[in-house]
């Protein structure tokens, strides 16, 4: 690969760019590694694990509460909300330092600064030019805010998750992952929350049993859901608090709501603009995610993008399999397509949500025939807690092999527990392997293994 600087020159250091550029040098590949920002990505920077720091220490707040249950008195307790925020920041300096040594001992160029792309084979940056023979992108995302009037006075949740004091009023705007995740933890730590969404029901996309079970437990925890209504405007108020202008249903039509903060998350939107990508022939879809091909690959023959710049499937575990996939393709000479089958995620809302495989609507389209396990109980920690929280498990199976399709949860533990069940569903698991399973108790888990009772066939039920 003489003739370039580098084998491979890498745009973006998040979860995705730095495992394929640490893959590469493992291999021996002269690799560069470009970053406008801190090196870490969405990931450790903005999202999962500072999220993730906020909602364990939020939690808190219920723990005290369910222990008096089980004969503790616990005393005056108060949150001090920068010390939680100071606490998260030193652990995203320790993982920004190991993400720094990672890179450095795998011998990756790091090249501080906005890169560009001149031609298939260069990268500008700082005003310097870098030459490969493979160009990786991975800038991934941003949060996407709509065009109304007063949106400057929103935050992301870039800015919330460093937030110097907590309002007393918060509105949420947006059903998906990151608005039920952050309307969560400020509900916990006793925020006043509304969330606004225009659509029906929270998590479009998840089983409806699954929504439909988050939004009564997050209104049981007390954060309010404002349904089909969309905030036509912001209006900052003399008092120094937020008036939003309300539309859609028609309760709320020309209502006004007032609030400390308003919080939008309605979406992100794929990092390629001022990259230079469209004038080099890299092909953008509608929304302007890098459109490429089951091995990663642009329209442009060398170069290549993984992660949610791409938009496929927007989860950090996704891009560093992206990314594996990618260099076993260039520098294994083993072209590997990504699998998208069977992919776990996980909602840390509160309760939090566990899903993998298909939805029961899903199944029911592709396979017709189904049978449907559900539960929905009391988990054993709320016995003497007095919570009135329930936990729901289900099973969509596929009625013709028995093979199941979906597990979806929502309860305390969901995310650990779902992980394993996802290694049984990429095997192929049957409904007769999950009942020959012994169940652990006494675990919330065990239901999945032992739920015998299929839902009546709503095609058999006459009408
Ligand atoms: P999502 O796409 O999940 O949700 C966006 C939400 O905003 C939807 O409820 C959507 O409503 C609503 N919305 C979109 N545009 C508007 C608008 N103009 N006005 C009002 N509402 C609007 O995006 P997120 O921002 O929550 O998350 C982005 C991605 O990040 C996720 O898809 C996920 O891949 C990833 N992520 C994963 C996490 C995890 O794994 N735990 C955590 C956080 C993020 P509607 O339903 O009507 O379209």
């Amino acid at each position: 690969m003489a003739g370039y600087d580098f084998d491979l020159f890498t745009i973006g250091a998040g979860s995705g760019g730095v495992r394929a550029s640490r893959l590469a040098a493992g291999l021996g590949a002269r690799v560069a590694i470009a970053e406008e920002s801190r090196v870490g990505g969405t990931c450790v920077l903005r999202g999962c694990v500072p999220k993730k720091l906020l909602v364990i220490g939020s939690h808190f707040a219920e723990d005290f509460i369910d222990a008096k249950g089980y004969g503790w008195t616990v005393g005056a307790r108060s949150l001090d909300w920068p010390a939680l925020i100071a606490a998260k920041d030193r652990e995203l300096d320790r993982l920004n330092a190991i993400y720094l040594r990672l890179l450095d001992d795998a011998g990756v160029s790091l090249v501080e600064g906005r890169a560009r792309l001149v031609d298939p084979h260069t990268v500008e940056v700082a005003g310097r030019r870098y030459t490969a023979r493979y160009i990786l992108l991975a800038t991934g995302g941003w949060p996407y805010l709509p065009e109304i009037h007063g949106i400057e006075h929103a935050m992301t949740s870039n800015e919330a998750l460093d937030l110097p004091s907590l309002p007393k009023r918060l509105a949420v705007v947006g059903g998906g992952y990151i608005a039920v995740e952050f309307a969560g933890l400020f509900n916990a730590v006793g925020v006043k929350v509304t969330q606004i969404l225009r659509a029906d029901g929270l998590l479009r996309g998840f089983d409806q049993d699954v929504r439909v079970a988050l939004a009564e437990e997050m209104a049981v925890k007390g954060v309010t859901l404002m349904r089909q209504t969309v905030v036509r405007s912001i209006q900052a108020c003399p008092q120094g608090d937020l008036s939003l202008r309300l539309g859609g249903a028609l309760e709320t039509v020309g209502e006004d709501l007032r609030v400390d903060a308003v919080l939008y998350a309605t979406g992100r939107r794929p990092n390629t603009k001022g990259l230079g990508l469209e004038e080099v022939g890299v092909r953008l879809d509608a929304e302007g995610a890098v459109v490429v091909d089951q091995f990663s690959r642009t329209a442009v023959d060398s170069i290549y993008a993984i992660g949610d710049v791409t938009d496929r499937m927007n989860l950090t575990p996704v891009a560093i399999a992206e990314a594996q996939c990618l260099i076993d393709t260039l520098f294994k000479d083993r072209p590997t397509a990504m699998d998208y089958q069977n992919i776990p995620s996980a909602v840390f809302s509160q309760p939090p949500v566990g899903t993998v495989g298909l939805t029961e609507r899903q199944a029911r389209e592709q396979f017709g025939d189904i049978d449907i396990y559900l539960s929905r109980f009391r988990p054993m920690r709320h016995t003497l807690s007095g919570r009135a929280e329930r936990t729901l498990m289900k099973l969509v199976v596929r009625r013709s092999d028995q093979r199941v399709l979906g597990c979806h949860m929502v309860g305390a533990d969901a995310p650990e527990i779902m992980q394993g069940l996802a290694v049984a569903l990429k095997c192929g698991a049957t409904k007769e392997q999950f009942d020959a399973t012994i169940g652990i108790h006494p675990t919330a888990a065990e239901e999945f293994v032992t739920m015998r009772d299929k839902l009546p066939d709503p095609e058999a039920v006459p009408s």
